[in-house]
């Protein structure tokens, strides 16, 4: 006969915490990103050997050939969109995997983050691991979820295509390209989820909810519903601070025109800015390093952005374009 230990005082108030903690605050993820999967990605990612990944050297090279790779470790077939620097210095490419929507095949959700940074500068070597290799490696770390979950036949509906841009730090040259000789029917993406550095948390932040928030930009803009399906996921899954304060007309970073989505969103496609809103500290230094990721707060986001993903992929109708802004 087993022995049935009962619980210590300190064991059963830790267990009410746990019951009633969770009643109160503690709805969770319905979509799990691997913690490791982050760490092993956003680590090769952010080391010296990509030499800081700047567009059109061996070093984004190096990253191009590590994103297929690892894309085809999931059972997925990536592809290059190849394109002529608009400088003239060379030539450089998107990187592209999908997997297929099971009853929407021909309606896409897009997600999006830019594998390319700074490289190296006066000698020093710009690693850019909030920016962006922590949208680069949320991005390989969905995949790997939706596709393990693609196995056990809970696939999305509509088609969800990754895209790792590169040249975003010249200027948004590889969503430019993608936006003007686009693989899919832009008509047909409900919605670009971009992700652009998700890592860290402000230093600059001084509200109580450090460990909790996440910026969105673009709610104001092309669809109603953008917004509202956010709020409505976020209230049945974590209840994360979903900060709008670059939304804000008044606003001067004019942050929504600063990153990759800003290409769809010009073409009328509905889109999402995910950022943990540095402007300042480590932000385009060579000090942005992979020791620094905050890691708690960086998997909530990707958790959430998953569910919110899977939940536009899903839901009956594409987002509807309302909005004239
Ligand atoms: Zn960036």
């Amino acid at each position: 006969m087993k022995i049935i230990k009962l619980p210590s005082t300190k064991q059963f108030v830790t267990l009410l915490f746990f019951t009633f903690g969770t009643l109160a605050f503690g709805q969770q993820a319905i979509h799990q990103v691997s913690l490791e999967h982050l760490k092993n990605h956003l680590k090769i990612l952010s080391s010296d050997a990509m030499a800081g990944r700047a567009t059109g050297t061996p070093g984004i090279e190096k990253a191009a050939k590590y994103l297929e790779s690892a894309f085809q470790r999931m059972g997925l077939k990536p592809s290059r969109q190849g394109y002529k620097m608009p400088d003239n210095s060379g030539k450089a490419c998107n990187i592209l995997a999908q997997i297929e929507g099971k009853s929407m095949p021909s309606e896409f959700v897009v997600v999006s983050a830019h594998y390319d940074h700074l490289g190296i500068v006066n000698g020093e070597i710009y690693n850019g691991a909030d920016d962006d290799g922590s949208g680069t490696a949320a991005l390989l770390a969905m995949a790997e979820t939706l596709m393990e979950l693609k196995k056990q036949g809970r696939g999305p509906d509509r088609t969800v295509v990754f895209i790792a841009f590169s040249g975003e730090e010249k200027g948004l040259w590889g969503s430019d390209y993608f936006s003007e000789h686009p693989t899919i029917d832009l008509t047909k993406v409900s919605c670009d989820v971009n992700i652009d550095m998700i890592g860290r948390i402000d230093p600059e932040r001084t509200t109580a909810d450090t460990n909790h928030y996440v910026c969105v930009v673009g709610q104001r803009h092309i669809s109603s519903e953008l917004k509202l399906a956010l709020r409505a996921l976020n209230e049945n899954t974590q209840n994360l601070i979903l900060d709008g304060k670059f939304d804000e007309q008044s606003d001067p970073n004019r942050i929504f025109y600063r990153s990759d989505h800003y290409n769809f969103a010009k073409k009328g496609v509905p889109a999402v800015f995910f950022y943990d809103g540095m402007l300042g500290g480590d932000y385009h230094e060579p000090t942005d390093d992979f020791e620094k990721i905050d890691w708690d707060v960086y998997q909530k986001r990707c958790n959430f952005i998953l569910d919110f993903v899977v939940s536009v992929a899903n839901r009956a109708d594409l987002l509807k374009r309302d909005l004239t802004e």
